[in-house]
């Protein structure tokens, strides 16, 4: 088995991690401090740089001006970008537009390549993804009360949604919505474009998260659709395929979010290593010293070496084995990077005492910001149930034979 990286990947990985470093932490106090809009003239020079290297949408097929790398390299560059809180963003394959561009690529018609897709894939505009609602589960997305129906040549979208991520600001919308009731639960529904002015769709609020209401890209909507009348062409896919489609794009997007769930530990871990060796508990004794911090810090590094290698064999899988036969493997990885960078952060602010609560570091941030991630893209106990019910089932078809 050969874990090395190739030499050409190697020296892409080390001209972001390059860019990462000089480039976007300096931005980091000021990310901490002001609206995201403020910081909007800022980061678009910085995507300007990433475009001028070269090194624009890292996750896109060369075809629509990406890199075109496999998923496994896409995730090698995915723990490069996670160390900054804008690394994702300054080139292009933040969530959710990442996740928008593949529908719209494997779903959209002619016209909706033209009027979203390149504008997106551009930079120009920002998109958004809304199907959780406040009245029902999102842990089951076959089971939802948003209505989309259909009135002469249009659909008419009833509904209400909220964690709409990063609506505030976005031109459009890819809603999912129940447009064939009567249908088996997983063919009921479909994803449709919505502009985001369009009359009837209202975003009445950024939900409040973790002390903070966010603005623009790093906001969660609350958004209600009230006779929001759209044509049908605006319908992405096959009528009935929303709830497939959304599958699809979870693959991926996991590997994604777990990959730079790696960078966020990886920068943590670098946080906490510089800490203890330079905080003295007495004068010529760096924290350092001390055997809690030392097995902190080995628990720590075994634990990132391990989910990464871990998610770096999804990835793989999904390449060349599929996503079906992966589903094993992505659940794995979802519940154990998220918990894992949640231990690795818990530890990196526990050594850095009281500094590890303040916005002076990014830990603080990366802390209230990624917890979530252990309830998006299917909370732990939706992953664990699903990963036992197919690890048991051979026992039990074993059982019923016998
Ligand atoms: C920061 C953030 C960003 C998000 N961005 C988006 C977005 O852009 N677009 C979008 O549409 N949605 C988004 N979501 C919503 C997200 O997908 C849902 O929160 C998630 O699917 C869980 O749904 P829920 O909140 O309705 O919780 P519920 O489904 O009500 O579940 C509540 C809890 O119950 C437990 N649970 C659920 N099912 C089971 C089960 N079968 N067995 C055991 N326990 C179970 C889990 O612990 C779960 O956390 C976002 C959420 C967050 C927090």
């Amino acid at each position: 088995m050969d874990f090395s990286i190739p030499e050409s990947t190697q020296e892409m990985l080390g001209r972001i991690r390059n860019f990462v470093e000089t480039e976007l932490y300096p931005l980091e106090s000021e990310f901490l401090e002001k609206k995201f809009r403020d910081m909007l003239p800022v980061l678009a020079e910085k995507r300007q740089m990433v475009r001028d290297m070269g090194l624009w949408l890292p996750q896109i097929e060369k075809e629509h001006g990406g890199l075109g790398l496999s998923l496994l390299e896409h995730g090698l560059v995915s723990a490069e970008l996670g160390k900054s809180p804008v690394g994702n963003y300054a080139f292009n394959c933040q969530a959710p537009d990442s996740g928008n561009m593949e529908i719209l690529i494997k779903f959209g018609s002619p016209e909706h390549h033209e009027k979203y897709l390149k504008p997106l894939l551009a930079g120009e505009i920002r998109s958004c993804f809304s199907m959780t609602e406040p009245d029902f589960p999102g842990s089951n997305p076959t089971w939802m009360g948003t209505t989309a129906e259909k009135d002469g040549d249009d659909y008419v979208i009833n509904g209400k949604k909220w964690f709409t991520s990063s609506a505030d600001g976005a031109t459009f919308a890819v809603v999912m919505a129940v447009t064939n009731p009567e249908a088996h639960r997983h063919m009921r529904a479909s994803q449709i474009l919505v502009p985001l002015d369009t009359p009837g769709m209202t975003l009445t609020a950024n939900t409040p998260c973790m002390g903070h209401r966010g603005d623009d890209w790093t906001s969660h909507g609350e958004i209600t659709y009230e006779n929001c009348r759209v044509p049908q062409s605006n319908l992405l896919g096959p009528e009935g395929g929303g709830f497939m489609m959304a599958q699809e794009r979870l693959g991926p997007g996991r590997i994604h979010h777990c990959m730079r769930w790696i960078g966020i530990a990886e920068r943590a871990f670098d946080l906490m290593c510089a800490y203890a060796a330079k905080r003295e508990v007495a004068p010529g004794r760096p924290l350092g010293t001390q055997q809690i911090i030392q097995a902190w810090i080995s628990e720590s590094r075994v634990q990132i070496n391990a989910a990464r290698l871990m998610v770096l064999h999804a990835a793989w899988m999904i390449d060349n084995v599929g996503q079906k036969d992966a589903r094993n493997e992505v659940s794995m990885i979802k519940f154990n990077t998220a918990n894992m960078m949640m231990d690795v952060l818990d530890r990196a602010i526990q050594v850095h005492g009281g500094l590890g609560i303040t916005d002076y570091t990014p830990l603080a941030f990366f802390w209230r910001h990624e917890r979530a991630g252990r309830i998006y893209d299917g909370a732990d106990e939706v992953h664990k149930v699903s990963l036992a019910k197919r690890l048991l089932q051979p026992y039990m078809d074993n059982l019923e034979q016998g």
